[in-house]
């Protein structure tokens, strides 16, 4: 579908107006549009300058929707939200390390990706988006059928056919419609992207609006250590939606002069699954293709990640790097989890193993 709308909003100065831009190819274009890559294929960023108001913020609701004027959606709109973020961050120790974690499970929909999918779903309701499509082994399929589904906008959910029941189970419970799709990921991919020519293509890979709404992540890091960066944040990489938020967001603060230095970000990978592992450095255009086999840790099973270059890249700026581990570690971490009363799953356990 090839339409644009544009309107013109006075009130904002241009520079705070988002815009998208496929670095590639060096175009831009508006974001009230169904576009989800630029015209040579490329990927779509959103060029915007995130502000730091802190009167204001302190003042708002403790949820990552208080950050409004760090986030590429007008101020005074209505946003569909529950009122999501603003995760607790108890202190735990681990091995005699001492670190925080973010207790990202504790969203609606089960995990953080309904920082991505309360922004992009309120965008594409924002930009008269009635029906939208996207493909997921889980988590991002479960969160955008949520937030689809408070705001009256109907979704097709296309996953692999040996995709999890539970998963399966709760984006229908959304009332999302799903897509069985036989064969590989990436036949699944190749199914939503015939769908996403006639539809809103709502995906957590490549609509950046989702990496926009990830990006509070840092924020909310930022202000419950008391408005500091830490040292370092470990975190699961597949696609990067957190990983690439992550980085966003604390580039942002540093850009506005609210901290003075990135912290360190480590990605994890299972060593079942790592193509980004030891490609930190080198400078060649595409990931090469390794092999990779099943994992207990399926969120993070992702053998060709579309960012994967960007994801490098925001490794090197902030002087960060790829880890992985083996299945028995992921394991004995999620046991230790659970048995400390944190009810996690397995990828999220890999990220305590690599600590
Ligand atoms: C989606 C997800 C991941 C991986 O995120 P990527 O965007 O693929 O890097 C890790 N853990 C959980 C719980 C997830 O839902």
């Amino acid at each position: 579908m090839n339409f644009t709308i544009i309107r013109f909003d006075m009130s904002v100065p241009n520079h705070l107006k988002p815009r998208f831009i496929c670095k590639s190819s060096s175009e831009y274009f508006p974001v009230d549009t169904y576009r989800w890559q630029g015209t040579d294929g490329g990927l779509l960023d959103i060029e915007f300058e995130a502000v730091f108001p802190k009167d204001k913020i302190l003042k708002r609701p403790p949820g990552m929707w208080r950050y409004r004027e760090a986030l590429p959606f007008p101020v005074d709109a209505e946003p569909v939200s529950f009122g999501e973020g603003f995760t607790p961050m108890p202190r735990v120790t681990v091995h005699g390390c001492e670190i925080f974690l973010k207790q990202e499970q504790l969203f609606p929909s089960g995990s953080y990706k309904d920082r991505g999918a309360t922004l992009l779903v309120s965008h594409a309701k924002r930009i008269g988006v009635r029906h939208c499509v996207e493909d997921s082994s889980g988590n991002a399929g479960s969160a955008i059928a949520a937030y689809c589904a408070r705001a009256g906008i109907t979704c097709e959910i296309y996953v692999p056919a040996d995709t999890s029941p539970g998963k399966l189970a709760q984006i229908r419970a959304y009332g999302a419609q799903l897509t069985l799709i036989p064969g590989s990921r990436e036949a699944t991919a190749d199914a939503v992207r015939k769908a996403a020519t006639t539809s809103y293509y709502a995906s957590h890979v490549w609509n950046p609006f989702f990496f926009h709404g990830t990006k509070t992540f840092a924020y909310e890091i930022w202000e419950q250590l008391g408005f500091r960066a830490p040292d370092a944040v470990v975190l699961p990489v597949g696609n990067g939606t957190l990983l690439l938020g992550t980085a966003i967001g604390f580039e942002e603060l540093r850009k506005a002069g609210e901290i003075e230095r990135l912290p360190k970000i480590f990605g994890v990978q299972a060593e079942r699954c790592a193509p980004l592992l030891g490609s930190e450095s080198s400078n060649k255009d595409r990931l090469e293709i390794t092999p990779s086999q099943q994992t207990i840790a399926e969120g993070i099973a992702i053998a060709r990640p579309a960012r994967g270059r960007q994801i490098l890249e925001a490794l090197n700026r902030c002087d960060g790097r790829v880890l992985s581990v083996g299945e028995e570690e992921i394991l004995a971490s999620l046991q230790r989890m659970c048995r400390q009363g944190f009810f996690i799953e397995p990828t999220s356990a890999a990220t305590l193993a690599a600590i």
